[in-house]
């Protein structure tokens, strides 16, 4: 039987030697024999089973073309686990590159709480936003000493007037259900403070780098979340970030052989000598602490190994108002044990410049620039034959705050160690203050070796 009189048939109630196949009936009501969707053809035929010509034809437009409409909604897989993606059909050959799978956020009542302190620049420009992107959180309070800046955030984000603190009530976060997680964004020197007081009151912590002033303050830090039972993580976006987790790789991977030395520089012409970054008691030091710690952290993360030995010079432009009590640049080499050595460069003075390049025995990886907010770039270098082949690497950016303020989330909600736990800062803490010795003894200066890998790291984080 052709489909024409199954379908025929199937509208007239009549037995049929089989059913009408989807594609059948596309192909009918591509021809224009019916219209409408799949439900409204089978209510007509309900209703009139005799007027099988009006049901698959068009009584109310007896002439004219029928405009070909889409039969069925495109097909999508659901899933009822939140934590999978809906599937949407593919557009695309499989000679091009394909979609990632769709966002598949918790839904609002199930993601972290967190009050953010501290509406300067960081968490203005970056984190706020970010929390629009990110899928396991949701900023649900604020802390500022800014009342008109408080109401003006408040509005623009959607959080409630009375989830905003003063200074004076942080402590009240403690009554704040909806809270579960506080986002130290202040001055370095106020972070050992306030995640005392966050833990105290109850929530976990994520600080901002450098975690605090001295390795004592971060101990303390870190002593204050165990004894309340809360997490703390420091807010290394760069771990969590694909460039460099593609260069770890590599490197761990010896992709281009054994790596000898690392090239490493972050620095950045700075202003405004009244700012708290140039003021000891509130910035701890000066661009070591600040951007030189990207170089420190980030060559840690890739190698996976820690420094045995440091070596640093410091120097401030004389009579420079910015330079009267922290450091204008610092200039440092760390030994690892498995023989690498990496030679730094950090600067409030010089001109905007964020990279590093690993020089393996077979090639080179290069990251330029490696620690601004996106626009971030992969080379990499290697013999082919006669010819050194160098290759850009294409990876998407991704906002690496979202994903930073996830992975704190789902260590939360799984009830995991973060990747970047207290003491990840600590050691960063330690190495800064070996290096600010070596300078001022003239000497390099000896740390304790650690034979473990990633030593101070939380799991691995999931994609
Ligand atoms: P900022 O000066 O723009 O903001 C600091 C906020 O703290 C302001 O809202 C300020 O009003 C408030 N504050 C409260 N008490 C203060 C006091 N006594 N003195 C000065 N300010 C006080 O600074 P920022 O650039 O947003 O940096 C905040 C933190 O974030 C720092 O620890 C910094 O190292 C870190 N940070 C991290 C990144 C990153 O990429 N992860 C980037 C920038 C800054």
């Amino acid at each position: 039987m052709k489909p024409i009189d199954r379908f025929v048939n199937f509208l007239l109630d009549k037995p049929s030697d089989g059913r009408v196949s989807r594609q059948e009936f596309l192909e009918l009501t591509g021809r224009g024999l019916a219209v409408g969707t799949v439900g409204s053809v089978l209510i007509a035929c309900d209703k009139k089973p005799e007027s099988t010509a009006s049901a698959v034809g068009t009584t109310d437009t007896p002439s004219g073309p029928v405009p070909k409409l889409p039969a069925t909604s495109p097909p999508a897989t659901v899933p009822s686990d939140p934590a999978k993606p809906i599937e949407l059909e593919q557009i695309k050959a499989k000679t091009e590159q394909q979609e990632a799978p769709t966002p598949s956020p918790l839904p609002a009542d199930q993601r972290v709480g967190y009050a953010v302190v501290g509406l300067g620049h960081l968490t203005l420009n970056q984190i706020l936003p970010a929390f629009g992107a990110a899928k396991k959180s949701k900023v649900v309070a604020l802390v500022s000493g800014s009342p008109e800046k408080l109401q003006k955030v408040a509005a623009q984000y959607g959080i409630k007037k009375e989830s905003c603190y003063s200074y004076a009530d942080y402590d009240k976060l403690r009554d704040n259900k909806e809270v579960q997680a506080i986002y130290i964004v202040l001055p370095n020197g106020m972070h050992a403070e306030y995640t005392i007081r966050g833990a105290q009151a109850g929530k976990h912590i994520l600080c901002e780098k450098p975690m605090a002033n001295t390795a004592a303050e971060c101990q303390a830090m870190i002593d204050a979340c165990q004894k309340a039972s809360r997490k703390l993580m420091i807010a290394y976006r760069i771990q969590y970030e694909p460039h460099h987790k593609i260069v770890r790789e590599m490197v761990q991977k010896e992709q281009f052989g054994k790596v000898k030395s690392i090239l490493a520089n972050n620095g950045q012409n700075s202003d405004n000598p009244d700012h708290w970054r140039f003021k000891k008691a509130l910035a701890g030091g000066g661009s070591l602490p600040d951007v030189g710690l990207y170089c420190i952290n980030t060559i840690r993360y890739v190698l996976g190994e820690e420094p045995s030995e440091v070596t640093g010079y410091v120097h401030s432009t004389p009579n420079d108002p910015r330079f009267t009590e922290v450091e204008e640049q610092v200039n440092w080499l760390m030994k690892f044990p498995s023989g690498v050595q990496a030679c730094c460069a950090t600067s409030y003075g010089h001109h905007d410049d964020k990279n590093y390049k690993v020089l393996a025995d077979k090639g080179w990886i290069k990251m330029d620039p490696a620690f601004p907010y996106k626009g971030l770039k992969l080379a990499t270098s290697q013999a082919q034959g006669k010819q050194n082949q160098e290759t850009q690497h294409e990876i998407s950016d991704q906002d690496q705050f979202a994903t930073e303020i996830d992975h704190f989330s789902e260590c939360i909600l799984d009830n995991k160690t973060p990747f970047t736990p207290g003491e990840e800062g600590l050691q960063d803490q330690k190495i800064i203050e070996a290096i600010y010795q070596s300078a001022r003894e003239g000497r390099p200066v000896k740390l304790a070796v650690v034979e473990k890998k990633d030593a101070f790291r939380g799991p691995e984080p999931t994609a």
